[in-house]
């Protein structure tokens, strides 16, 4: 390595993914690692074998190479001590729950966060383990402080949240629970470690779907904690270890490829994303677009705040009813109607069809909300998909 290259580009967004966590020497010179595909590893001896001196890998189920070095490069991305991956994001999030909530615990947590994270905690914390939950809308401090008890244990956000995309200011809230003792933790799959550092906010976890953009291939389900708190790095260790929630060498190795191009990707996902929300809001048949990258964003001071940029994920309303909205997604062409979001591909999904008006109305929306994630694809071929579409309003 040339003496000249600045010591601080080692801590760089794009240097990490690339080079961060491997070590070629050990795999034969090969450039790339290989997927380590064994479930143990064998020892020349009873005292090596039984205490590990050199922290060598022992059985699959407590980490395997391929896991190792993408933990060391989301780690080293969200300036973190170290990140723990999971089978899945629900596997990270209900985990993180786990580490930090005992039995009678009570949880703060933004409405809007990931649907499956309030069930697991209305329908498993709640009548298994005798824990309580308050859901806040996050939009001022002053509700969060107003929510918390005696035996407050946990502040769960998400911030944007992905169907509004409101915000939750993360400095004023974790300084808030820190004077309480209470440990915060944040979704940050929207903006990617690219575009928020929650961690240098004062929030003590972060977590991620990897199925989404640190994937951004559409072929894996990942998830991810990143701490930099010893005591939750103990706990969630163990944790990990009883409960076997670990990912498998083969998803490590594509989330490590995934990974390579993240900073590209999530800079054309905002760029292609801002390009398309600035068209619509000037549509006459869009009636409102939620994207925390628009000056119209009602919190967007502190967007430019706490975030460096915005995802390709946004929603509108359209001047229609809700029927009319449903066929409108279902004439697009480019953008594939279906779940999840973060890859190469653009999807278009109505997140609050299913529910009810009033559930809608907590969003501040109605069940005609309409969310694209705008992939990789081009502005002008997505946005001439919308234009065909909403043809259909003029009929
Ligand atoms: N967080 C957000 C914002 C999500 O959109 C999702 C899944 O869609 C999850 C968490 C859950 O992640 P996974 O599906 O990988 O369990």
């Amino acid at each position: 390595m040339s003496d000249s290259v600045d010591e601080a580009y080692f801590e760089n967004d794009s240097y990490i993914p690339l080079h961060t966590g491997e070590d070629s020497s050990k795999y034969l010179y090969a450039l790339n690692p290989p997927v380590f595909l064994t479930s143990l590893h064998t020892f020349d001896n009873m005292e090596e074998y039984q205490h590990n001196p050199n922290g060598a890998f022992v059985y699959g189920r407590y980490g395997n190479p391929n896991e190792k070095i993408v933990e060391e490069k989301i780690a080293a991305l969200e300036h973190g001590k170290r990140a723990f991956l999971y089978p899945s994001g629900m596997g990270a999030a209900s985990a993180a729950i786990m580490a930090v909530c005992k039995a009678g615990s009570h949880v703060v947590c933004v409405h809007n966060a990931y649907g499956c994270v309030g069930t697991f905690l209305e329908e498993y914390c709640k009548p298994d383990l005798n824990m309580d939950v308050t859901f806040v809308h996050g939009w001022s401090t002053d509700e969060i402080r107003d929510a918390i008890r005696d035996n407050t244990a946990l502040i769960i956000l998400e911030s944007p949240g992905t169907a509004t995309f409101s915000l939750v200011d993360l400095e004023a809230v974790s300084k808030i629970a820190k004077e309480k003792g209470i440990v915060t933790y944040i979704d940050n799959t929207y903006c990617s470690p690219i575009f928020q550092k929650p961690l240098t906010m004062g929030i003590d976890i972060v977590m991620h779907s990897a199925t989404k953009y640190l994937g951004g291939h559409s072929d894996i389900l990942g998830g991810v904690l990143v701490t930099s708190d010893d005591r939750l790095i103990e706990r969630l260790k163990t944790l990990k270890t009883l409960f076997g929630g670990i990912m498998g060498p083969m998803e490590a190795w594509l989330l490590m490829r995934g990974l390579r191009t993240l900073p590209v990707r999530m800079k054309a996902h905002e760029a292609i994303a801002l390009k398309v929300a600035q068209e619509l809001e000037k549509d006459p048949h869009v009636k409102k677009v939620y994207y925390p990258g628009l000056p119209s964003h009602p919190q967007y001071e502190l967007v430019k705040k706490q975030q460096s940029g915005s995802s390709g994920l946004l929603s509108f309303e359209l001047n229609a009813t809700t029927e009319e909205a449903v066929k409108v997604v279902e004439h697009m062409k480019v953008f594939k109607l279906g779940p999840s979001w973060g890859g190469f591909e653009s999807l278009i999904v109505m997140p609050l069809w299913g529910k009810t008006d009033e559930y809608a109305a907590w969003y501040g929306a109605s069940r005609g909300l309409i969310r694209i994630h705008c992939g990789l694809e081009g502005a002008d071929v997505l946005l001439a998909d919308l234009k065909q579409a909403f043809a259909l309003l003029d009929e």
